[in-house]
């Protein structure tokens, strides 16, 4: 069994439609594939629907933007009621700060000399509810100001570059209670791939254990081998599933192939097991795995 649970449509951030992304997926031997685009659930009905014509199980969830004591925290969330109006509300703000900031981000870069605007963004993220740096930096290299998203990420859009503005993330502990009150399950996205190696270190992954998360994303691109054998060992003190995914997001970014990274069968059925849980406890209608 290969199992991918992390992966990124046109609804957030990916390249691919969310019906290219499970056919993606299915094309590539994977047998479970989870949807996770950033801050949203709207490409799960086109996965659906692709998923049961491609003969692939999927795994509806969501990549919440969350602050933790100062730094930015990746929290997937998967299978949540999405119709929970705490949820809805949680959603809402956070897409409402990625679309306030995008005139931000172009009024620096116009001050820097370069003719951009919203229509340019608008043009290459059909179909995204969460607008962000990566359609900014599509546009760029539409606009043949730099070669490729990686480049306007080093020379423009990260933080410390000229066109880098911040935005509004939810309280990862306020996000974690909700989506636990919507029924579903929570793992921190490649834990040290932003913040380097320790942070948050074990002390602090033991407490967010004991507010309810479920697991850990160990093996992501942004890890080396020592971080993943020291993230697997905090995750087995602590009883945290141990996943690993792609990241995947079509041709948005490199090196996260479909399947590059996978969860354990094992795993993936003990997460499954505390979603059940958490839908149970929640009294909610969850979107169960959809199976082939
Ligand atoms: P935002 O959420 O709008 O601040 O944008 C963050 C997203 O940009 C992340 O989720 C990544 O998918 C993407 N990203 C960050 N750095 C890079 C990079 N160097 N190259 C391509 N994509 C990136
Ligand atoms: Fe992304
Ligand atoms: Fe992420
Ligand atoms: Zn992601």
């Amino acid at each position: 069994m290969r199992i991918d649970l992390h992966t990124h449509s046109r609804a957030s951030d990916g390249t691919d439609t969310p019906a290219a992304l499970v056919r993606a997926a299915a094309g590539a031997g994977l047998d479970v594939v989870a949807i996770t685009d950033h801050d949203t659930a709207t490409g799960w009905a086109e996965a659906e629907e692709a998923a049961q014509e491609a003969g692939i199980e999927l795994v509806r969830g969501m990549e919440v933007s969350t602050r933790h004591q100062g730094a930015g925290v990746h929290l997937l969330a998967y299978l949540p009621d999405p119709t929970h109006p705490g949820l809805e509300q949680a959603l809402a703000k956070i897409l409402a700060g990625r679309n306030s900031r995008v005139p931000a981000m172009l009024e620096r870069l116009r001050t820097h000399g370069i003719a951009i605007e919203a229509q340019d963004v608008r043009r290459v993220s059909p179909g995204t509810a969460a607008t962000g740096r990566p359609h900014v930096a599509d546009a760029l290299v539409e606009l043949g100001v730099v070669s490729d998203r990686t480049e306007a990420f080093r020379q423009w859009l990260n933080p410390g570059r000229p066109a880098y503005v911040d935005r509004y993330a939810a309280s990862l502990l306020d996000v974690m209670s909700v989506v636990a009150q919507a029924g579903g399950v929570t793992v921190i996205a490649h834990p040290w791939g932003r913040h380097g190696p320790d942070q948050p270190d074990e002390a602090e992954i033991a407490a967010l254990s004991e507010a309810g998360l479920a697991g850990l994303e160990v093996d992501h691109q942004d890890h080396d081998a020592g971080d993943r054998d020291r993230l697997r060992a905090i995750a087995r003190n602590l009883g945290l599933v141990v996943t690993g995914s792609s990241d995947y997001h079509g041709m948005g970014k490199r090196d996260h192939d479909l399947g590059v990274n996978t969860t354990a069968p094992e795993e993936y059925a003990r997460l499954l097991d505390l979603a059940a849980g958490a839908a149970e406890r929640s009294g909610r209608v969850t979107p169960p795995v959809l199976r082939p």
